[in-house]
């Protein structure tokens, strides 16, 4: 199977995501826990550059889109070939958010690249993590992490981020679970943890 994480930044997802793979692996499958971009030693590169150059838009998007592609044939589709569990830390949906929602990128034109890249692999499972911008700001100010460029952008982007994952999740009812990140840890652990006993 295939999960993906996702949400705007700030709103923890990646500490669930850290917690959903040492969940799987203690009830016995075998994870591979990834990350975009990112999660190829390519991939990692790329999201080097991404996260710290300043660059036009349709470059970011393809680069996003080269980085996920390789991320895919060298990655997600050997391990899931093999029964293995794939849960990833951001995929596609990220860029429909962030490219498209946060920058302004028509979505035909993501929607291009994700055929041409994906063709028809698509998760089985994508947790939204939503949270108020407000809020999230707050969370991604305690950690005291050095912002990447897309940190720094204004709490009006992360509005547009925030409501083109929610658009997702309307458009891909069947796959999305839109978790509200506002409650506690061990609350969404419950919530994770009942949802993955149902569904998978
Ligand atoms: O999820 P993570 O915090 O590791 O992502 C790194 C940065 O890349 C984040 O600031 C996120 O907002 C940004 N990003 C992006 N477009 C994507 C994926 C991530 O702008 N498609």
């Amino acid at each position: 199977r295939f999960i993906t994480f996702e949400g705007i930044d700030g709103a923890g997802k990646s500490t669930h995501h850290t917690w959903m793979v040492e969940y799987l692996r203690a009830k016995g499958h075998d994870v591979v826990s990834t990350r975009e971009p990112g999660g190829t030693p390519l991939g990692e590169k790329l999201r080097g550059l991404l996260l710290s150059e300043s660059m036009d838009l349709e470059t970011e998007a393809m680069l996003m889109f080269a980085a996920r592609r390789e991320h895919i044939v060298k990655v997600i589709e050997p391990a899931l070939a093999t029964g293995q569990w794939v849960v990833s830390d951001r995929f596609t949906d990220a860029s429909f958010a962030y490219q498209g929602g946060g920058r302004g990128l028509a979505k035909t034109k993501l929607q291009q690249l994700e055929i041409w890249v994906q063709e028809d692999l698509q998760p089985n499972l994508t947790f939204l993590f939503d949270l108020d911008v407000a809020t999230a700001t707050k969370r991604l100010q305690g950690t005291g992490q050095s912002a990447d460029r897309f940190e720094q952008e204004k709490a009006d982007f992360f509005e547009r981020v925030r409501q083109a994952y929610l658009d997702r999740a309307k458009e891909f009812p069947l796959r999305f679970r839109v978790i509200d990140a506002s409650l506690s840890i061990a609350e969404t652990h419950k919530l994770l943890e009942n949802i993955i006993l149902s569904d998978c």
